[in-house]
């Protein structure tokens, strides 16, 4: 237990830091900040103080230890330091938890050995988010230090969705099943979606829709999540800026045995040169839209495949809950592009789903519906917060209120 009411979290990913410093009593963010490029020779920090002024550094941070030392820093130039009593916990993001956590956990040295055992099914995370807690745990060892989990919240998908069908032996042995990722904000948006209802989360079936530049749906049943579109890694589900999305699985075995290209090489397809991308050449839907405005035939095409792929999952994930209460856009592109809401909703009319043009035209910052009053089920924006679900997470534990 401790008497600090504020929370750093820390989202440690391959070259990059991002954190916030969050007060859960006057819900205040004093401090926030990002480092970009650790590792490389134009480094760069931005640290954002409580009254909006930024701080700007460029220079060489070698490693995660020195990036978040440099944090470190600048919080304590702020009289925010990590020896601040009014510190409770920090909160990590940690993308990949596997079936094990099932909810945020508290840091021990088992806790981190668990994570590492998962770095087969999340390289190119889990190894930062394990130094992201080291460090951590290094500056200030006396401090509560909470594992969140982007997969966390999608272990309850019942095994006829977690399942792949494969032969089982060979998907335990090698822990292949569907995961799901963006966890923490389907986790917030859905019950905030409920929220905006004026109804208990426990009582209201949700669609999310995370839409930014990775993307994924899930279908949430009274709180609980039923399905969701990412799977054993986040390239499953929808078009995203640069990953495919679902594709059919033999697509790699033609590329690898008639295309003559190497798994990397597929990997690296499928993952960084798909989805927008590679359809019209821009992985930003502001470049999409604005050349589809202008009669761009790729880029046309590509917010067709995109939209087409996400009415697919409303319909399949309306037959899943079949009860739907709301549908909830949230991330990059699910808060900003009225024309995706549009069409992704578009011909959705039989199933009670439509978009007002005039509520949905409104720019904002707020959670907000965007249906015609008539309409069976509610569609709403709802701006996600992964990091203060991150921080109410760790600050509810450490606090034993979990
Ligand atoms: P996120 O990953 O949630 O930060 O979302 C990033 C993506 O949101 C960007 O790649 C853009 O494609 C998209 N985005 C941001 N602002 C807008 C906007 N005003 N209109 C359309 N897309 C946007």
């Amino acid at each position: 237990m401790t008497d600090g009411t504020r929370v750093l979290v820390l989202n440690a990913g391959s070259s990059s830091v991002k954190y916030q410093l969050i007060d859960m009593v006057d819900g205040s963010r004093p401090a926030a900040g990002l480092v970009e490029r650790i590792g490389e020779a134009d480094g760069r920090l931005v640290h954002t103080a409580a009254d909006g002024t930024k701080r700007e550094r460029a220079e060489v941070f070698a490693d995660h230890p020195a990036a978040l030392g440099a944090v470190a820093g600048e919080l304590a130039a702020d009289g925010l330091g990590l020896d601040s009593p009014r510190l409770a916990a920090i909160g990590h993001r940690v993308v990949h938890g596997g079936q094990r956590f099932t909810a945020p956990t508290l840091v021990t040295d088992e806790v981190v050995a668990e994570i590492r055992r998962l770095i087969p099914v999340a390289p190119l995370h889990n190894p930062a988010n394990i130094t992201g807690i080291e460090v951590a745990r290094t500056l200030r060892p006396d401090l509560p230090q909470v594992a969140v989990f982007d997969t966390a919240f999608h272990t309850t998908l019942p095994e006829a969705a977690a399942r792949y069908a494969i032969d089982r032996k060979t998907a335990d042995e090698h822990r292949v099943r569907r995961y799901g990722f963006h966890g923490t904000s389907h986790q917030y948006v859905s019950r905030a979606a409920a929220r905006l209802l004026g109804r208990d989360p426990a009582e209201v079936n949700v669609i999310v829709l995370h839409l930014g530049n990775g993307a994924s749906a899930s279908a949430v049943a009274g709180g609980v999540c039923v399905e969701t579109s990412m799977g054993l890694t986040p390239l499953e589900g929808l078009v995203m800026g640069t990953r495919s999305g679902d594709v059919d699985p033999g697509l790699v075995f033609h590329l690898h045995r008639v295309g003559g290209l190497t798994v990397d090489e597929i990997d690296d397809l499928l993952n960084r040169r798909s989805g927008l991308l590679g359809l019209c050449g821009d992985n930003d839907m502001r470049e999409v839209l604005r050349r589809a405005g202008e009669g761009d035939e790729e880029a046309r095409l590509a917010f067709d495949a995109y939209v087409h792929r996400l009415r697919k999952y409303v319909g399949a994930y309306y037959a899943v809950l079949g009860r739907v209460d709301v549908v909830a856009f949230t991330a990059g592109v699910g808060e900003n592009a009225a024309p995706v809401r549009e069409a992704a909703c578009a011909g959705l009319e039989a199933l009670g789903i439509a978009v007002d043009p005039e509520l949905n035209s409104v720019r904002s910052g707020a959670a907000r519906l965007i249906s015609p009053g008539y309409a069976r089920v509610a569609v709403a924006v709802v701006p996600t917060d992964e990091e203060l679900e991150i921080a109410q997470q760790a600050f509810a534990l450490v606090h034993g209120r979990n």
